[in-house]
């Protein structure tokens, strides 16, 4: 069986020849390690190997990982639904909140967004398949909710999330993200140059590439370097 750094290694090798292939810059592409429903033992051996970035969906889970792992210089993204009465542990131990969707929780993480650490980076969720049980902000309310967003002194608007639909044939995959990337471009025209969106998470283990293909700037994997979720 491949150890959890090859796993890694073999990972951070795909991202870098499909950043090759779509003719980008080496490094452009970050791997957050997503490490929800996974035991805190399998992220201390993964920051073993190197990792740094992990990315949890369940407040109370990630709770017990920030204590237990308290000694580590762990960069934490938050990529979960997240209620407003759990907004000021994100606030507090968060570098990224991916999932952003509403002004109000945006608010809130402003206000209790410590001095001491730099503004938190967030991505708007976007809806883009407009299926309305799905979380996220429809792409024509983008614009809107991400010029309230930049107002807000202790947060810094990255750019936009995705969590597509699942489709196997990747130019449908591709056709996806390829729309999220088109609303990025159009809300940067629409934005101050200085606060001009970077980031594009977008890509699971399953269609990563295809997001590498159009764009993306992080992309979030856990299956393919944990494996099956136990927790
Ligand atoms: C679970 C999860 C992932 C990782 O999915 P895998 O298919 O296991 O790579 C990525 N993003 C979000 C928002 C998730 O909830």
């Amino acid at each position: 069986m491949k150890s959890l750094c090859d796993k890694l290694q073999t990972i951070g090798d795909g991202i870098l020849s499909d950043t090759k292939v779509a003719y980008r810059q080496a490094n452009s592409v970050q791997l957050l390690a997503v490490s929800k429903h996974h035991p805190a033992a399998m992220i201390q051996a993964a920051y073993g190997c190197g990792q740094r970035a992990f990315g949890e969906n369940y407040v109370q889970e990630m709770q017990y990982k920030v204590e237990a792992l308290q000694d580590l210089a762990i960069e934490w993204h938050f990529i979960g639904a997240l209620q407003s009465n759990k907004t000021r542990f994100i606030a507090e131990q968060a570098m990224w909140l991916h999932t952003l969707d509403r002004l109000k929780i945006a608010q809130r993480l402003s206000q209790q967004r410590p001095d001491h650490l730099p503004p938190l980076s967030v991505c708007l969720q976007v809806n883009i398949s407009e299926e309305s049980s799905k979380s996220g902000v429809f792409p024509e309310e983008i614009t809107a909710l991400a010029k309230e967003v930049v107002k807000l002194p202790r947060l810094r608007l990255r750019g936009l999330m995705v969590i597509p639909k699942p489709q196997t044939d990747i130019n449908q995959q591709r056709a996806t993200f390829a729309k999220v990337r088109q609303l990025q471009e159009q809300l940067n025209q629409q934005l101050p140059t200085d606060q001009a969106l970077d980031t594009l998470s977008m890509g699971m283990s399953g269609d990563c590439s295809a997001a590498i293909a159009e764009g993306a700037t992080l992309v979030r994997i856990g299956t393919a370097i944990f494996g099956k979720r136990v927790l």
